[in-house]
């Protein structure tokens, strides 16, 4: 009873939050960053905000995650940063020799008001940053949003790398800026794309990166992650789509007002519906046709939603998590039958409840939805209305325990399990993978629970 605190009687809170949905907005930059090809993320604050954002990126995907810090002492903190960032520039690239620096900002150093992009300008005009590479900034305050905000921010500036697309021909290609998803989602959502024939450029791309082969030699920058050049000619794509609100639309809208890329925001392509709706627009912006590969793998999800059918229905289930993973999951499982009764985001936007009730509106229970909500909010839901399923990160556990729900890890962080950043949720594979999941956690329960004349070999 970890969580014995909790009452079940609930009181309207404004100005406590108690154990929060959400981390800081850095960790989420320093992801985006680390899906571009020969990068080395940089924090702009304290050492130990460094340390942290490191660490928790680490957690999940099990791999070490090297980034610079501008290492803020009391001096810095009064009189700004700008010294260190551009000594750690200097370092960095003398060091080191990435490709690209991603800097980040973080609370301190936005409090004190530092301008990267100022400092960028001086760090060229003093000739410390070497012909052909290059510095991407993000501000990424961590008092207001989420990680997700950050992640969005950094991907916006990943957009600002385009270069003027002038009067010459488009590329044919398309830009995918995927959301945060694990790096094996993104390497679905390319393979996906490759049958189709559709060339992409997927930005941020971490597969291979924070997913790649043991090979006994330690490599600073895997071989995965967008190239520059790929960023730089994102501007003369035929379109860009960006897979979730929260984490991608930033981006791609850039790419439009600035270059006039059309883009199109599509949810992510979690489940039957939302894959077919990312595979038709990969397909009317392509130009092409859907390959009967393609409509295999469609038709096996479909087989095994109808296979499992009769133990999803009317299951209730509660998530939390990312509003972007959130949104896509609410439709897949009520795609499925299932009821997301209680769903909980810390990442502020009202947009996401209002999507959520749609997506729920045909559910004939009450359904919870809150943004900026926490998991003791969650918790107190649960006790009052008990759910079959809790599906979220690793920090769920701590009420699956005590509620004794069986609960199924997923979204960002999972710190306690391994293995996540190879599996993928994405596409109709993800989907079939997901289900195994789901089902494998609600007839385990059953097996558990069943008297001894009812513990059946056949389910
Ligand atoms: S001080 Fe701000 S940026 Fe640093 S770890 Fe804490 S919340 Fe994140």
């Amino acid at each position: 009873m970890l969580l014995r605190h909790t009452p079940k009687e609930i009181q309207e809170r404004s100005a406590v939050t108690i154990n929060p949905a959400k981390t800081c907005q850095p960790i989420g930059a320093m992801y985006a960053a680390l899906g571009i090809h020969g990068c080395l993320p940089h924090s702009h604050g304290s050492q130990g905000c460094c340390a942290y954002h490191r660490s928790a990126l680490t957690r999940h995907y099990k791999e070490p995650i090297s980034a610079a810090t501008s290492s803020f002492t009391e001096g810095s903190s009064v009189f700004g940063g700008q010294a260190n960032l551009l000594q750690a520039i200097n370092h960095s690239f003398t060091v080191y020799n990435p490709e690209v620096i991603a800097v980040h900002t973080t609370c301190l150093s936005e409090t004190i008001g530092d301008d990267l992009k100022q400092i960028f300008d001086k760090a060229t005009k003093e000739g410390i940053v070497p012909k052909g590479k290059t510095l991407i900034g993000a501000s990424t305050p961590s008092y207001v949003g989420s990680h997700v905000t950050g992640f969005s921010n950094m991907v916006k500036a990943m957009a600002d790398v385009a270069e003027e697309a002038g009067t010459g021909k488009r590329s044919g290609k398309i830009n995918v800026i995927p959301g945060w998803v694990e790096p094996a989602d993104m390497e679905e959502i390319k393979r996906l794309a490759k049958i189709i024939g559709v060339d992409i450029t997927l930005f941020p791309d971490t597969s291979g990166v924070l997913n790649g082969p043991l090979s006994g030699e330690y490599q600073m920058f895997p071989k995965g992650g967008v190239t520059v050049a790929g960023l730089k000619a994102t501007s003369r794509a035929i379109g860009t789509l960006a897979l979730g609100e929260w984490c991608s639309a930033d981006a791609a809208r850039l790419l439009d007002t600035k270059h006039k890329v059309p883009c199109r925001v599509l949810d992510m392509p979690f489940g039957l519906k939302a894959t077919d709706r990312f595979i038709d627009a990969l397909r009317t912006i392509g130009g092409t046709t859907v390959p009967n590969e393609i409509a295999y793998e469609r038709g096996q999800l479909v087989d095994l939603i109808s296979d499992m059918h009769q133990y999803f229905y009317h299951k209730k289930v509660a998530i939390f998590g990312d509003p972007d993973q959130l949104i896509a999951m609410t439709e897949f499982l009520v795609s499925i039958d299932m009821w997301p009764v209680h769903i909980v985001t810390g990442t502020p936007g009202k947009r996401f409840e209002e999507r959520i009730k749609e997506l729920t509106k045909d559910i004939p229970v009450p359904v919870n939805v809150r943004q900026r909500g926490d998991m003791y909010l969650l918790h107190q839901w649960i006790k009052n209305d008990p759910v079959d399923l809790l599906i979220g990160n690793t920090y769920g556990k701590y009420i699956a325990r005590d509620e004794d729900i069986p609960f199924i890890r997923w979204g960002f962080p999972i710190l306690d399990r391994q293995g996540h950043q190879y599996f993928p949720t994405s596409g109709y594979r993800g989907g079939l993978l997901f289900l195994e999941k789901v089902l494998n956690a609600l007839l385990d329960r059953k097996d558990r629970d069943s008297p001894e004349q009812k513990f059946e070999l056949v389910l």
